[in-house]
């Protein structure tokens, strides 16, 4: 592509989704990734918004978002899967989460309203393998999952097809904005664009005009085992583990949460932990075969909000960053936000709450 209306720095699930839509709208957008460690090739692919508040917190913008996204998704994973030629594995058939012990249903409780409680007779009778120690749970309708690496190898065929272009491989060493803007590679190449968006995840690289704290790492390990004949039919959260089987044979178990650790090293004991609970819930998956282990680390902020939207002082610059846990969920509305600002310039309401302003603003960072 030798002129790109709007060049995307980052080929992460946000970037990649960014790109897609933009190119399906008729503008010529191209992403640049570094083919560097991405979150999303980490992550379990939950689409799970409704029991994110009571475990993780996030104000009403983020839930109002988080459901609009999990909405678009319904509409667009058949059209991913189509445009881009791979089975995405989307599965909306719900989540169910499950109490172990009396604490984790208080907690789960708080989401109650949002969800259909179930006895453990009820439980039981959906997820047949569930330890019989199980003691309530909550079925979140609508709810479920992708396989992100998938999606991100579908995304990568669906912005060639609609017009887009990917160049892997390549860094985005710095960004000039004033009356030209362009991206500078780290070999020195200069590619011009109208519009410039960021969406390299948990790293800043000093790109744009945000404090590079704005968005930090949090690691997360997680691992995955073969399915046994006994395993979980659909994505089950428990307070120490959730499991997400999927179509390949894989039940992906996750997942910790590290702050202030930028590596990418697992660690034994944790490992041990997680696929304990996992035991704990589903008793036959004692003994599976582990199949595979990694970490990815989450890129989060300070208030658990998203940075989209225009950079405060720099003209022509668009964030989309900062996703945390849901990257993979929010994927979708934060590039339809993306699409909104690239063709009118200005932020919908629904975005105000994830401006990059407020780190200048109000000292969020
Ligand atoms: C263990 C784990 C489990 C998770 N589970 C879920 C889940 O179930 N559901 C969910 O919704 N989310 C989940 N997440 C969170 C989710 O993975 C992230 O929120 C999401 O992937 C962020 O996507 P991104 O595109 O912003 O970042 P990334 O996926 O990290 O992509 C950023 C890309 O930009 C590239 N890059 C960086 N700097 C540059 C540069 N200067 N130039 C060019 N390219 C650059 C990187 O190499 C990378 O390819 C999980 C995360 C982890 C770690």
């Amino acid at each position: 592509m030798r002129h790109a209306d709007v060049i995307i720095a980052g080929g992460g699930v946000i970037g990649l989704f960014c790109g897609w839509m933009l190119a399906r709208s008729g503008v010529r957008a191209l992403v640049v990734d570094s083919g560097g460690p991405a979150a999303t090739n980490a992550a379990a692919g939950m689409l799970a918004p409704s029991f994110e508040r009571s475990l993780h917190g996030g104000g009403d913008a983020l839930a109002a978002f988080s459901a609009q996204s999990l909405q678009r998704w319904k509409e667009i994973a058949p059209l991913l899967r189509e445009s881009g030629g791979v089975d995405i594995d989307f599965d909306d058939s719900g989540v169910l989460c499950v109490a172990m012990d009396d604490t984790e249903a208080a907690i789960f409780q708080a989401d109650a309203d949002k969800c259909d409680p179930l006895d453990r007779a009820q439980v039981l009778d959906l997820e047949p393998a569930l330890s019989s120690s199980a003691r309530c749970g909550w079925m979140a309708r609508g709810n479920g999952q992708v396989d992100p690496r998938r999606v991100r190898l579908a995304l990568r065929r669906a912005i060639g097809a609609a017009g887009g272009a990917v160049r892997l491989g390549r860094r985005v060493n710095s960004i000039e904005s004033g009356k030209a803007h362009a991206v500078v590679l780290e070999n020195g190449e200069r590619l011009h664009a109208e519009q410039i968006v960021i969406a390299t995840g948990a790293r800043l690289g000093g790109l744009g005009d945000l404090p590079a704290d704005a968005t930090f790492p949090i690691k997360g390990e997680a691992l995955a085992v073969a399915r046994s004949g006994a395993a979980p039919t659909r994505v089950v959260i428990t307070g120490k583990a959730y499991l997400c089987p999927k179509a390949d044979g894989r039940v992906v178990v996750g997942a910790t949460e590290i702050a202030g650790d930028r590596s990418l090293n697992v660690d034994e004991r944790r490992l041990r932990d997680l696929r304990a609970a996992a035991e704990a819930a589903f008793p036959a998956l004692d003994g599976a075969e582990e199949i595979e282990r990694w970490a990815g680390l989450r890129p989060a902020t300070k208030d658990g909000a998203p940075i989209i939207g225009p950079a405060p002082s720099s003209p022509g610059v668009l964030y989309a960053l900062g996703h945390y846990r849901n990257g993979i969920l929010l994927a979708p509305a934060t590039a339809d936000a993306i699409v909104a600002l690239v063709a009118t310039g200005r932020a919908g309401s629904d975005i105000a709450a994830f401006s990059p302003a407020r780190f200048n603003e109000l000292g969020v960072s």
